[in-house]
């Protein structure tokens, strides 16, 4: 056993979407911290769509980034093609997505990683959490290497076990072409953590000029441009050769070095439909789907069901839509989005061409199926600290989560914590009133998930205070504040924050006739570029805060004076070492579950299925009496 002679204050085990987050935080709050993954060329790689963004997830994205993150940031650069969906609904569920170059997002966030000052970054699987009495002081690696780190936080993602299905041929990986995680499990297992077995699944990639396009609908991508970070002083992009531009559209200042800066345009998507063939073939075949004959045990994304799965629940459907999607600028590779299946390969190439478009059409990679372990984040602090293993944080895909957004949204939180505890400071644990990080979180540890959870904007009780536009003006204080949020952004954002503030101020004290123009812009239909006197300096963004907040303003109030309701919950702690056997007059059910829970507040005991506000009011009293 080779013993690393630098001691790391954060230890990141997993180079995904969680890992690149959590090491970057860590590192760039001041922690020696380590990136230790099994392939370094795969870091940051999208193992489904290389897609970022869309509903919910883009609100997640935007927090990432306000509160200082990369996502954002490597979506901008290697973007290909951006969309606000949605948009015919109000802003709340706006929802920027963009298109990514899967090979030049998966490098720039490497070129990161390496670049990143306190961040080391190396190749190794580890086998095994070192720890002494459940506090986690290091892990282990299938070379023998031990590393030793005051934290240490896993994001193993889809890895834990992995198991790929393509009909009834299995194969051992983390996801195709890549080996799966074997000892880390018992080494987690040993540790009290139980897991639980997931699935998830992906479509076949198709080699884009054996597609007839002319059969399907081009969608293109909107312009302006939505772009996701709130800071594009700061993106850069990691040098490669690209093609010359074909012509050129409208851009709304990028940096020069973003690909469809680099390409002059963004690349279209392309939408069809699958038909009755494809049905019958789904249908006559189910037999030699492993999800349907009982081969994979893990339970599958209900929200984002493969193509069996549509065709048996919705069979009174005639066809379902197809996005034909580039994967990249210099591949002719094309993701399936919608078809994602675990049929056999020879019925894959069936089923493909009985796609409108795709008659002729080449597989390029076969869909496939993976189960993997994952621990119920029940078993997790609202910091990600694991409640059986101090110093241990989980983050990503392994606590039950799908979606990059999820998974990097928990790595960035991951981090903070990890760093802060470092730190000897307080965890920061955002409420779910400030931000979808806030519900995902909260919703992991309250409720735990025994299916892949992803977010939706439902699952958010303020949605209207949640805008993906208004992500910096929630978060980017906390982000400045816990050190990882640079200077030179938040100078950006305080800025921005007195323009919107001091227009908001003018337009209610400026009036044109009897009206105050905050009360002329609030009516239906009038736009900010209706008012007789504008401050034409505004930026887009600027003017979409001014017209959003006087417009909405008595909805914004009203959840406002919920969420002073319910802060006092929030903020009441329940001692970790309440026995709640000796709470008297607590119903069964609500002692069990909060026992099983351990609820870190009122608040959160109120959340949990099974628990009923009268049991909350005996808590409160008890705790009133004994504290
Ligand atoms: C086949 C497939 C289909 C998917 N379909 C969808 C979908 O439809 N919709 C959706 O939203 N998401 C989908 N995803 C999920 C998406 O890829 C994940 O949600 C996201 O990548 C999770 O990020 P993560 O950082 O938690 O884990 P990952 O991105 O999986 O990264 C895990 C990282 O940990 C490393 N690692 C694992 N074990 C070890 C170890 N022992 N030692 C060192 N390093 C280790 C791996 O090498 C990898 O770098 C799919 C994933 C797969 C594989």
């Amino acid at each position: 056993m080779f013993i690393y002679p630098k001691k790391y204050d954060v230890i990141v085990v997993g180079g995904g979407h969680a890992g690149v987050e959590a090491a970057l935080a860590a590192a760039r709050m001041g922690c020696d911290t380590l990136l230790l993954t099994i392939n370094v060329d795969a870091i940051g790689q999208m193992s489904c769509n290389p897609a970022i963004g869309g509903l919910a997830k883009g609100h997640l994205a935007r927090e990432i980034d306000a509160l200082g993150g990369e996502m954002g940031k490597n979506t901008d650069m290697t973007g290909i093609q951006f969309r606000t969906l949605n948009k015919s609904s109000g802003p709340a569920v706006w929802a920027p997505r963009a298109q990514c170059d899967k090979k030049s997002y998966q490098f720039r966030l490497k070129y990161v990683c390496e670049s990143q000052n306190r961040l080391d970054v190396k190749q190794d699987q580890t086998s095994k959490v070192l720890q002494k009495d459940n506090v986690a002081y290091g892990v282990e690696t299938n070379l023998g290497v031990q590393y030793f780190g005051k934290t240490i936080i896993i994001t193993a993602g889809t890895f834990l076990r992995g198991l790929m299905h393509i009909g009834f041929n299995q194969q051992p990986g983390g996801r195709a072409g890549d080996a799966a995680s074997i000892n880390l499990s018992s080494s987690l297992k040993e540790l009290g953590i139980e897991l639980g077995r997931l699935k998830t699944g992906t479509p076949p990639r198709l080699i884009g000029n054996t597609i007839n396009y002319t059969k399907t609908e081009i969608q293109d991508g909107d312009y302006p441009v939505p772009f996701f970070s709130f800071w594009n002083e700061d993106l850069f992009h990691v040098e490669h050769l690209w093609p010359k531009p074909r012509g050129s559209q409208p851009n709304n200042s990028i940096s020069e070095q973003s690909i469809i800066s680099k390409i002059g345009r963004q690349l279209p998507c392309y939408l069809t439909y699958t038909t009755k063939k494809t049905a019958e073939l789904v249908k006559c075949n189910l037999h030699k789907s492993p999800l349907y004959s009982g081969v994979i045990e893990g339970v599958g994304p209900r929200y984002c069901p493969s193509i069996e799965d549509k065709v048996i629940k919705f069979s009174d459907k005639d066809r379902h839509q197809i996005f034909l999607e580039p994967e990249g600028v210099q591949t002719n590779e094309i993701y399936v989005n919608g078809f994602s299946t675990s049929l056999p390969f020879d019925l894959q190439i069936d089923m493909i061409r009985s796609i409108i478009g795709c008659e002729d059409a080449e597989i390029l990679r076969p869909a496939y199926a993976v189960e993997y372990d994952f621990a119920n984040p029940i078993q997790l602090n609202p910091s990600l600290e694991s409640k059986k293993c101090t110093n241990l944080f989980l983050a990503g895909q392994i606590n039950g989560t799908s979606g990059y957004e999820e998974a990097a949204a928990q790595g960035l939180m991951a981090g903070i914590n990890a760093a802060r505890k470092v730190q000897l400071k307080s965890p920061i644990i955002l409420g779910r009133n400030q931000a979808y990080i806030g519900v995902l979180i909260d919703d992991l540890v309250t409720k735990g998930t025994v299916e892949p959870y992803r977010m939706f904007t439902s699952r958010a009780e303020y949605r209207l205070l949640l805008r993906h536009d208004n992500a910096d003006l929630r978060l980017s204080r906390i982000g400045h504040e816990i050190g990882l949020l640079p200077a030179r952004c938040f100078e950006k954002f305080l800025e921005k924050e007195t323009v919107i503030n001091n227009e908001i101020a003018r337009l209610h004290s400026s009036y044109f006739k009897n009206d105050s123009l905050a009360k002329i812009l609030s009516r239906p239909k009038l736009s900010y570029n209706d008012l007789s006197s504008k401050n034409l300096s505004l930026s887009s963004e600027a003017i979409q805060q001014v017209e959003t907040t006087i417009k909405y303003a008595g909805y914004i109030r009203r959840q406002e004076v919920e969420i002073a309701k319910n802060a006092n919950l929030d903020n009441k702690i329940i001692p970790k070492d309440i026995n709640y056997k000796i709470v008297p007059s607590l119903r069964l059910e609500a002692r069990q579950k909060l026992a099983k829970f351990l609820p870190h507040t009122i608040g959160q005991a109120g959340r949990i299925s099974g628990v009923s506000p009268s049991d909350i009011s005996v808590l409160l009293i008890w705790l009133k009496n004994n504290s």
